[in-house]
């Protein structure tokens, strides 16, 4: 699903943010990537993600060696196989649950009346079919990360990355967050969360400690 071979990320400066990198993730996995602050994370959730290119090293994402790909069919392979969640959650304040959600297929090739259904299901699946016509300022911030979520989930991708998701909430909606995120990967979505936060390290099957651009630690390294 996904495989990481010896990516080196320099950034000017210089500063090797990531020191050869290698991991792989299975399909159905859910992993957590912790480490302190500076240790690399977002830079290499960047990467995988085809956000952000390495210094070297490659990327395959369903097999697919991505490193050699152009801009615009990295952009094709993200709105297919790949969803983001960030702390922030980067929704547009003018529009709805729904529309924010459905936004997440622009560039998929769905039809618009296609996008609204599947955008419905998809709020659905985070237990917001009742939010449908909210604007994000009328939304919890709990609630505005599950319409996030949806959005990462409204293509069903191959993998989610999701970077600090519950950074910006307070422990009650950060636990239901988690939750939910469980039962996402208990459905099948392959996901990789980015957490400072011991619960949800310790709820994941597999965790992936970082520390100075390097893999330390990998509880389930696979191959
Ligand atoms: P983390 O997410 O674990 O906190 P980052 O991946 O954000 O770590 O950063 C890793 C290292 O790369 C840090 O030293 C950081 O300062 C540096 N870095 C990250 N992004 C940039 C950038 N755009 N330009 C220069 N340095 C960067
Ligand atoms: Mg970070």
């Amino acid at each position: 699903m996904l495989e990481v071979r010896d990516v080196v990320k320099d950034y000017p400066g210089p500063v090797r943010a990531l020191d050869g990198v290698s991991l792989r993730v299975d399909a159905g996995e859910a992993a957590a990537i912790v480490g302190r602050s500076g240790s690399g994370k977002s830079t290499l959730l960047h990467i995988m993600g085809t956000l952000d290119r390495p210094t070297s090293g490659s990327i395959a994402i369903d097999g697919i060696d991505v490193t050699a790909r152009s801009d615009r069919e990295l952009a094709a392979l993200r709105a297919r196989r790949i969803g983001f969640v960030f702390q922030q959650f980067f929704l547009i304040d003018g529009l709805s649950a729904l529309e924010n959600v459905a936004n997440g297929l622009l560039y998929a090739g769905v039809p618009a009346g296609g996008r609204r259904r599947l955008a419905r299901e998809a709020l659905d699946r985070v237990g917001l079919a009742h939010r449908l016509e909210h604007v994000p300022a009328t939304l919890s911030g709990g609630e505005r990360q599950r319409v996030a979520i949806a959005r990462a989930l409204v293509g069903h991708p191959s993998i989610v990355f999701a970077d600090e998701p519950t950074g910006n909430l307070d422990s009650h909606s950060g636990a239901e967050i988690l939750r939910l995120l469980e039962e996402l990967n208990a459905a099948g979505t392959t996901m990789l969360v980015i957490t400072h936060e011991r619960e949800i390290a310790a709820s994941l099957p597999r965790r992936i400690e970082m520390r100075d651009g390097r893999i330390e630690l990998d509880t389930g390294a696979s191959g």
